[in-house]
């Protein structure tokens, strides 16, 4: 019998596991693993392990619906999978998984691994959550390096894709010879009931086709205008897998004027990209002196106190809902790193916290782009202005009155100007960070 464990794969949908495990003769055990290290410091109760836990409950909720057993359990990943091979007594031979490139990730499946070696059965790693199959990109692009901009990795992909596209599969979990073996947990592993206690998130396929339908045309022009325009809101559900990145694209290509935003499929191929050939991708604050910033401001942009209005708009969003949008996630970005010195760590640890979308990867190279720090990464010398992108983006101001009602009344001459008391001089700030950065820039350790 095969052992399957969903991880960040919470669909029942077009999974290469599932692919794989068709072809097998055996039936399959499926688990789900609450790890207590994934919702440490309270972050089931933040909007992204909110997120999560929404989406776990949503794919035991398919599970049921599809009449097929999945069993859940809370504890160490590879505690868990330990008590499962040895309550089977040599029955399962093969335990099968989705590969994750976070450092966590990594060692979490070490662990795994060698409790696998342990019963002398197989630990097998397939790639699930990528468009492009990474071995064989290498091979097409036949560089012994891998690039290190995104705009000449893209023109790449655009070709590879065309070429191997990487089409949605059929199987569901409706197909799997899903065993009905029943498993009694200890006590030690039950799921505390409040982690389940939680509303199941809906299926994401109503907004990918309304968005296909009515939206896409428009997103390379329209994209950055956070209030008017409205893109996809896929990503909580791409985060957690809870859609599947193929059936994305494939959609997608066949729509009309899809180019741009599967471009931005392609960035988030390339963060993964990067994670695995970026030996410093997670380790960014150790290759630079981050010495020079201090946290001084960072409660106040944390509280949405820094008197810059597109920014505290910004940050009253994000804290009340887990959203901002891609061009306001920029801004506050930038303003955290560059005008109010601050390391950039601490936004993106910020970020873990509230953003329903949370995904490491993804956050840690936009964090570090918008910090001009590693391989692709915004000029030192690029410090947005949040009052003239404000004035450009939404010219009204109405994103900044429906987050901050006090300032409703304000002509749309008025609105984006920073309150009196800001933390911050824009311009004077500004210079600083310039200098400030060419500094950090300079201190980068020889490889
Ligand atoms: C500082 C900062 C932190 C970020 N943190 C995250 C994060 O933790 N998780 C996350 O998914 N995105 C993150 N992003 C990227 C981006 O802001 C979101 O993916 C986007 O806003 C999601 O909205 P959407 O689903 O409507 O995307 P759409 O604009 O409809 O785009 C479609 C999909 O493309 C992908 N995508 C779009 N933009 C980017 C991008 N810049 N980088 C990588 N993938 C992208 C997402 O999967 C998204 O769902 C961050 C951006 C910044 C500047």
């Amino acid at each position: 019998m095969k052992l399957f464990i969903h991880r960040k794969d919470l669909r029942t949908e077009d999974l290469h596991a599932f692919d794989y495990l068709q072809n097998q003769e055996d039936e399959s055990l499926h688990l789900f693993i609450y790890d207590p290290f994934l919702l440490r410091q309270g972050r089931d109760k933040e909007h992204s392990g909110i997120n999560f836990l929404r989406h776990a409950a949503g794919l035991a909720r398919q599970y049921r619906e599809a009449g097929k057993l999945l069993h859940v359990a809370h504890g160490k990943p590879a505690e868990v999978v330990d008590y499962i091979l040895g309550h089977m007594e040599g029955n399962i031979d093969e335990v099968v998984v989705h590969r994750d490139m976070t450092p966590y990730a990594i060692e979490r499946d070490r662990s795994i691994r060698k409790v696998v070696d342990q019963y002398q059965a197989k630990f097998t790693q397939l790639t699930d959550h990528l468009l492009i199959d990474l071995p064989r990109f290498a091979d097409f692009t036949g560089k012994s390096e891998p690039y290190k901009v995104f705009a000449a990795f893209h023109r790449r992909w655009v070709e590879f894709m065309n070429e191997f596209p990487n089409p949605p599969s059929v199987i569901t979990v409706a197909d799997l010879k899903i065993s009905k073996l029943s498993i009694e947990f200890p006590d030690s592993f039950r799921v505390p009931a409040a982690l389940m206690d939680v509303e199941p998130a809906e299926e994401p396929y109503g907004l990918l086709d309304a968005f296909l339908k009515e939206r896409i045309v428009e997103y390379g022009e329209h994209r950055d205008e956070y209030e008017t325009y409205e893109p996809s809101h896929l990503s909580s559900y791409v985060a957690v897998g809870a859609i599947s990145i193929r059936r994305m694209y494939d959609a997608a290509y066949r729509a009309e004027q899809p180019d741009e935003w599967i471009r931005q499929l392609c960035f988030r191929d390339f963060y993964l990209y990067r994670a695995v050939y970026e030996s410093h991708y997670f380790t960014y604050e150790k290759v630079y002196d981050l010495s020079p910033l201090s946290d001084y401001h960072f409660e106040r942009w944390c509280k949405a106190e820094t008197g810059i209005p597109i920014i505290d708009a910004a940050m009253t969003e994000l804290n009340e809902t887990g959203r901002m949008p891609n061009r306001l996630r920029i801004l506050t970005a930038m303003f955290l790193t560059k005008n109010l010195q601050c390391p950039f760590p601490l936004g993106e640890a910020y970020f873990r916290r509230k953003l329903l979308d949370y995904d490491n990867i993804q956050n840690r190279g936009n964090w570090l782009w918008c910090a001009s720090l590693g391989e692709n990464a915004a000029p030192y010398f690029r410090v947005n202005n949040p009052v003239t992108q404000s004035e450009k983006y939404d010219p009204q101001g109405d994103y900044i009155r429906k987050w901050l009602p006090d300032l409703k009344d304000l002509h749309s001459k008025h609105i984006h100007q920073p309150r009196e008391g800001a933390i911050v001089d824009l311009k004077a700030s500004r210079q600083a960070a310039i200098e400030v950065y060419k500094q950090i820039l300079a201190s980068r350790q020889k490889d």
